[in-house]
């Protein structure tokens, strides 16, 4: 049964599979070397559980994906105040790898842009760039849940043909944001871009974001919630560039792209996203990543506005009335990752029951794509020799002219004697 969530992660990635929109990065030939037609996708559950298609366990490098993350170890290391005195948090309109300050602060306009990202790490307290970095790979390998290493190819072009971020460093440490030595900064933060994640990577590294600074697979508490609150705000209004209003509006979840094909995005509470796709639009987006994000969204009801409450509490009880019959009782909103939950859980349990019985009549509000996977959950029982009823008084999962209605009833006490009468019918037929 976890199988349908699968195949629906499955779908959304042949739906884009055949799309070659975008350019390969090509400032440095390690990124334009890559195999172009690359695409992979990994989705984590809130609780860790990881689902995988296409090419989740290519690695490439994180690039820009990582200023998030050094953002947020700076919140940690030295505290709001102190970022704040030299990074902004105001989308900047300009390209990732604009020569800019905010004309009045004279402080980089956010972290997400070089020059703010390139000043996060300068605020990284380290005796030498070799401690700084040692912090900083530790920090997103905590995130990830295994230590992450260093493309050394990419990192030495990076060095090679780093002028514009040279650039940016002199003219942080004119302004004063930075007080090290530029190209000791920026040593760190060529390497700390050319770290090595997959799809996969970057799912678990979202869902510890989701899960506010908890890795859910560790169990590891890596950060703490004011600084995931912080970085999530800044990954919304700055993550996608200059795409941002229209990110918010079409995707809505705190998300970051780089220029090595890879995106994270986060839904709050719920979970991690990590897609990997290497061409890129004009702004250096995955143009592949970009349209799974929105595809994912649209269809299972991802956007962050609407997911405000935390489905983390959907399955309230789980009991057996009779041997053999099992109720899974939901309460709350019942949206794309609790129903998730609810079908990994009955399947998980599969051995223990022979009819499931799904009570959602105390749910408050159940969308399109949690009412589909509910109503597949049945139709899987049923191929796998079981039989699953549900208890939905006021219609909320099974329509009166769905196929599936024969198994609906109004109340667990008629639930349960159907799920008698199909036991003992079952045990004659044997
Ligand atoms: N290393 C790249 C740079 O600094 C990262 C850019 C990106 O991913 N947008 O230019």
């Amino acid at each position: 049964m976890a199988g349908l969530v699968q195949r629906y992660l499955d779908r959304i990635w042949r739906e884009h599979a055949g799309c070659d929109d975008g350019q390969l990065a090509d400032y440095i030939p390690e990124l334009a070397d890559v195999d172009p037609d690359g695409f992979g996708l990994a989705l984590s559950s809130s609780d860790g559980f990881i689902y995988e298609t296409g090419d989740a366990a290519v690695q490439f490098t994180i690039q820009s994906i990582s200023k998030p993350f050094t953002y947020a170890l700076a919140l940690e290391m030295v505290g709001p105040e102190v970022v704040d005195a030299s990074i902004g948090v105001e989308p900047s309109g300009e390209a990732f790898n604009e020569i800019s300050v905010d004309p009045l602060s004279k402080t980089p306009k956010n972290p997400m842009i070089n020059a703010g990202a390139i000043a996060a790490v300068a605020l990284i307290p380290a005796s030498s760039p070799e401690e700084r970095f040692a912090l900083i790979r530790d920090w997103y390998s905590a995130f990830a849940g295994r230590q992450l290493e260093l493309d050394e190819q990419v990192y030495a072009s990076e060095k090679a043909t780093g002028s514009r971020n040279r650039a940016i460093g002199y003219m942080l440490q004119s302004f004063g944001v930075l007080d090290d030595d530029p190209d000791a900064v920026l040593d760190v933060y060529y390497r700390q871009c050319s770290l090595r994640v997959t799809a996969t990577d970057l799912a678990k590294m979202g869902a510890t974001l989701a899960r506010g600074g908890v890795n859910p697979q560790t169990g590891r508490r890596v950060s703490n919630a004011a600084v995931v609150k912080r970085t999530l705000a800044v990954m919304v209004t700055c993550g996608m560039y200059d795409g941002a209003g229209d990110w918010v509006s079409a995707v809505g979840m705190p998300a970051k792209s780089g220029v090595g094909g890879g995106i994270v995005a986060v839904l709050p509470g719920q979970l991690g996203i990590g897609v990997y796709s290497p061409r890129l639009d004009a702004k250096g987006n995955s143009v592949r990543g970009v349209r799974v994000c929105r595809s994912l969204s649209e269809q299972l009801g991802l956007h962050f506005l609407t997911v405000a409450r935390d489905s983390r509490a959907t399955l309230r009880a789980v009991y057996d009335p009779e041997p053999g019959i099992r109720v899974y009782e939901a309460h709350g909103d019942l949206l794309f990752s609790g129903a998730e939950q609810v079908i990994r859980v009955a399947d998980r349990e599969r051995d223990a029951f022979q009819v499931a019985i799904l009570d959602v009549s105390r749910i408050d509000d159940i969308d399109d794509a949690a009412r589909a996977l509910l109503s597949g959950m049945a139709e899987e029982l049923r191929s796998d020799g079981k039989s699953g009823f549900v208890v939905d008084p006021d219609r909320s999962v099974i329509r009166a002219d769905s196929a599936l209605d024969a198994s609906r009833f109004a109340s667990v006490a008629d639930a349960v004697d159907a799920a008698r009468l199909w036991l003992d019918a079952a045990r004659r037929g044997r």
